[in-house]
Order: C-alpha cells, then sequence, then structure tokens
C-alpha cells in the first residue's frame, strides 16, 4: 500500500492553515487601509472646502440680484493635488483652481440638483483614466444657496497605496508560504524523528529476534516517551514468553534424552540375559530361572518406567484430572491391602481413623497412584525392623496425610532437588527408581489443590506431609 507520509501530510496542513491566515489577514489589512486612506483623504476634503465656503463673502447691501458675491480667490486653497470649481445655480463655472488647465470638473446633474437643495455628497468620477474623488457642497450666502463647491482630488495615492500593498501582500505571502513549506516540512520531519527512531529500533529488533534489546529513548517525559517505555515493556513481555519457550524446549529435550537413558538400561540388561539365555547349557536349570528372573525383574522396571513416562507426559500436554467427590477413606484402606506386599519386616504404623467419612475432589485413579508412591519410597527406604507410618488427621477444613519413615533420610543438600524429575541422591542411584515418583506425586496433589512438605534428617528418617482440602465432612 502506497502511504502519504505523516510528515508530508502535516506540512500540507501547516501550510494549507497558513494560507487560510494570510488570506484572511490580508484581505482584511486590505479593507481596513483602503477604508482608513479613503475616509482620511475625504476628511481632508471636507477641511478643504469648509475652509473655502468661510471665505465666500457678499458684498454691499444692494439689492440681491445687484449683490455682488465675491467667491474666494480658488488659488489661494488650491493645492497641486486639490482642484476647486464653483458652479453657480444656472450652471455657470465662476471659478476654477489654476492647475484644472482647459478642464473643468465634470458636473452630474442629479448630483447637482441635490446638493442644491443642500446636500454635501462626495462621489468619484474619472477623468483620461484617472480616477477623482469629489466632494461637493452648497454655496450659501445669508442662507441662501447660490450654487456649488466641487472640491477633488486623484485617487492616484490612494491607489497606489494599495497596489503597493496588494504586492507587498502577494509577494509576502508567497515567501511565507514558501517558508512555511520548508519550515513545516523541517518541524515535521523534528517533531517525528523520535519515531522514525523508534521504528528502526523495533524493525531491526524484530529483524535479529533479539528480545533481550530494548529501544533506547532519550527525549522529554512525553507520549512518545510513553510509547517506548509500552514497547520496552512489550519487550519485556516478549522476552519472558520467548525464554519460557526455550525454557520448556530445553527441558523438554532434557527429559526425552533422561526417558531415553533410563529405556536403554533395563532394556540392555534384558538383551544381554536373552543373549546369555541363547547360549546357556539346557541343562542347568537353576541358572536359567535365574536369568528369567532377572528379566522378569528388569521388564516390570521397565513397564513402570513407560508408565510413569505416559502420566508426566499427560501432565506436560496439561492434562486436567478429573475430579469427583469420594468418601476417601476406603481409597486409602485399598491402597495400603495392595501395598502390603511391599512390606519386608518393617513395623508399619497405620492410623487411617481421621479419614472416617471424608469426601474430597479426587481423581481415584490418580490419587492411587500418588499413595502408592510414598508407601512405595517408604518400605523401600525402611530398613526391616525399623517403623514406617501412615497418619491421618484432620487440620481445620483440610486432610493431611503425614508418611513418617525411619530411613537413611534425605541429605540436605539433595531435599530441594527431590521433586525434580529423574533426581535421584547418590545414596539411592543403585535402586530401581529412575526418580520419578516424587515428581509425579506433587503433579498429582497439585492437581487436587493440595500441598506437600517435607522434612528428613540424615540416619532418622523421612516425613512427608501433605495436605488436601476437605470438601465436606460428616
Ligand atoms: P524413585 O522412584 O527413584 O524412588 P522418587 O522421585 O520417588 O524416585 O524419589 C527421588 C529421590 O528422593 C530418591 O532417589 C531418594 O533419593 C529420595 N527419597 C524419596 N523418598 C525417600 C525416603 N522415604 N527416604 C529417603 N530418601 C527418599
Amino acid at each position: 500500500m502506497r502511504t502519504v507520509s505523516i510528515r508530508w501530510r502535516l506540512t500540507v496542513l501547516y501550510t494549507g492553515i497558513l494560507i487560510a491566515i494570510l488570506i484572511i489577514l490580508g484581505s482584511l489589512v486590505y479593507v481596513l487601509l483602503h477604508f482608513s486612506l479613503m475616509s482620511q483623504m475625504e476628511r481632508e476634503l471636507q477641511t478643504k472646502a469648509d475652509e473655502v465656503l468661510k471665505s465666500t463673502k457678499v458684498v454691499s447691501t444692494l439689492p440681491f440680484f445687484l449683490r455682488q458675491i465675491v467667491l474666494p480667490d480658488v488659488e489661494v486653497f488650491a493645492a497641486p493635488d486639490i482642484y476647486l470649481q464653483i458652479v453657480i445655480k444656472s450652471g455657470e463655472i465662476v471659478a476654477r483652481s489654476q492647475n484644472l488647465g482647459s478642464y473643468s470638473l465634470p458636473i452630474d446633474p442629479k448630483i447637482f440638483r441635490s446638493v442644491l437643495q443642500g446636500n454635501s455628497i462626495f462621489h468619484t468620477f474619472n477623468i483620461d483614466n484617472e480616477e477623482f474623488r469629489v466632494l461637493v457642497k452648497p454655496v450659501r450666502v445669508d442662507e441662501e444657496i447660490v450654487g456649488i463647491l466641487q472640491v477633488a482630488r486623484p485617487l492616484k495615492g490612494v491607489d497606489l497605496a494599495m497596489r503597493r500593498l496588494q504586492t507587498i501582500l502577494l509577494v509576502g505571502g508567497l515567501l511565507s508560504l514558501l517558508l512555511s513549506l520548508v519550515l513545516g516540512r523541517f518541524m515535521s520531519g523534528r517533531a517525528l524523528a523520535p519515531i522514525k527512531h523508534l521504528t528502526a529500533e523495533a524493525k531491526s529488533i524484530g529483524k535479529e529476534r533479539d528480545f533481550q534489546r530494548r529501544v533506547r529513548y532519550s527525549g522529554p517525559p512525553d507520549e512518545l516517551n510513553e510509547l517506548a517505555v509500552t514497547f520496552n515493556q512489550m519487550l519485556a513481555g516478549l522476552e519472558e514468553a520467548y525464554q519460557q519457550l526455550t525454557d520448556s524446549l530445553s527441558l523438554q529435550q532434557r527429559f526425552v534424552a533422561d526417558a531415553s537413558h533410563e529405556l536403554r538400561t533395563p532394556l540392555t540388561s534384558i538383551q544381554g540375559n536373552v543373549d546369555f539365555l541363547l547360549q546357556l547349557d539346557q541343562k542347568d536349570p537353576k541358572l536359567q530361572k535365574e536369568v528369567l528372573l532377572d528379566i522378569s525383574a528388569e521388564t516390570q522396571r521397565l513397564s513402570r518406567l513407560v508408565k510413569e513416562l505416559l502420566t508426566l507426559a499427560k501432565a506436560d500436554s496439561g492434562l486436567k484430572l478429573n475430579l469427583t467427590e469420594l468418601k476417601i477413606a476406603p481409597v486409602l484402606e485399598e491402597v495400603v491391602r495392595q501395598a502390603r506386599f511391599l512390606e519386608k519386616g518393617q513395623n508399619f504404623i497405620l492410623s487411617l481413623e481421621a479419614a472416617e467419612g471424608v469426601v474430597l475432589r479426587v481423581d481415584p485413579d490418580y490419587f492411587k497412584q500418588m499413595l502408592y508412591i510414598f508407601l512405595d519410597n517408604g518400605f523401600k527406604y525402611t530398613p526391616p525392623g525399623q517403623s514406617f507410618s501412615f497418619q491421618v488427621k484432620r487440620e481445620g477444613e483440610e486432610l493431611g496425610l503425614i508418611f513418617q519413615d525411619e530411613g537413611p533420610g534425605i541429605p540436605e543438600k539433595d531435599l530441594p532437588h527431590i521433586f525434580e524429575r529423574f533426581y535421584r541422591s547418590e545414596a539411592s542411584r543403585t535402586g530401581e527408581g529412575a526418580g520419578l515418583g516424587l515428581a509425579i506425586a506433587k503433579w498429582i496433589i497439585e492437581q487436587h489443590g493440595g500441598k506437600i512438605k517435607v522434612e528428613s534428617e540424615e540416619n532418622k528418617g523421612t516425613t512427608f506431609f501433605i495436605t488436601f482440602p476437605m470438601h465436606q465432612q460428616k
């Protein structure tokens, strides 16, 4: 899409506004000046006329028709550009300023009549393409109008002034227009420079996909600054999202690598045993059985591992558990019954009475899997003869499950990591687990809205505290 840059649009807008202002202002100045010059000229004509009229005299006291009306010597009043003429009632020109030469001021019969009736009239006439402004006033002798006085001045001066003004306005207007175009473009360019800068920065960040970068803006705290800040906030969000994506990707890669490694161990062992069986002397059934038992144990380990990996894969894909309200006591009893075969001479203490009548919102399959993980670990790590207990307690609105054993305990440095995937403490590396049990258990507990805590002391034992919100108490 072709775009008209804001810069040009702003420049044209500024210039447009300037033109409008210049036209209005110019016309106003023109009209006002014309009006002012004309009224000044008319005032002068008026003064001159009054002066002339004042010196009109009547000589002797003879009867009217014999009276000698002495009209003023217009020459006294005439200036080079003031023309005077007196016309008596009969239409005869009785006095004329010399500067008129052979010309006489034209007499419009209508104006003549009107002035003889006592009116003063301004009008403009044209001689040889030259304009004149004329004031025509009645000449009175003893209150009687005997003629008219015409005082004229060429409009040349006014016209000249107006033409000059026109030229000044036109040239000035054009110059301002040009200046406005250049300045407007320069100013809008300057005003838009930060936006250009921000755009370039954003473009380069987008191109390099470097979300750690931030746009630099060092202007005053104005709207553009706000834009830069907002943009940087967006970049921070993007960086976080991008980081999460890379983190989860590398987590996923590590998970796949660890899982493959864990799967390879039992598979290698099975492969080795099968090869051994193939070469084995048929007549040694005891050894044969031993090898087959080994294969069976590895197969079990493999199938447990696959089940665990499947659970974690589901967890990662955002699986939501199917929670239903359930009386929890029978579930606990069932899992304990199934886990009994894990006992190897430990002193197993059970206290499930507090769970009687308690209803939790659970997904039974996953809940059982979680319980089994703690029971399995308890029996696995508690040596024969030592105690391992599973107790249920009510604490306010919560139901607490406590697994306490007198096993080897977990070293302090391992404690923060035991819920991580594939984490096994040094001491238990040789064990059968892959270090996924507690990671799965924690996920299941959180899916049920529960919390887990662990306390452990080396050579004394470990206690897991798990709490779930109780849904209903009876
Ligand atoms: P695994 O399936 O290998 O047992 P877990 O995730 O259940 O893995 O446990 C992770 C690690 O936490 C174990 O390797 C072990 O070192 C430690 N651990 C878990 N439970 C106990 C316990 N009851 N006593 C001592 N160490 C434990």
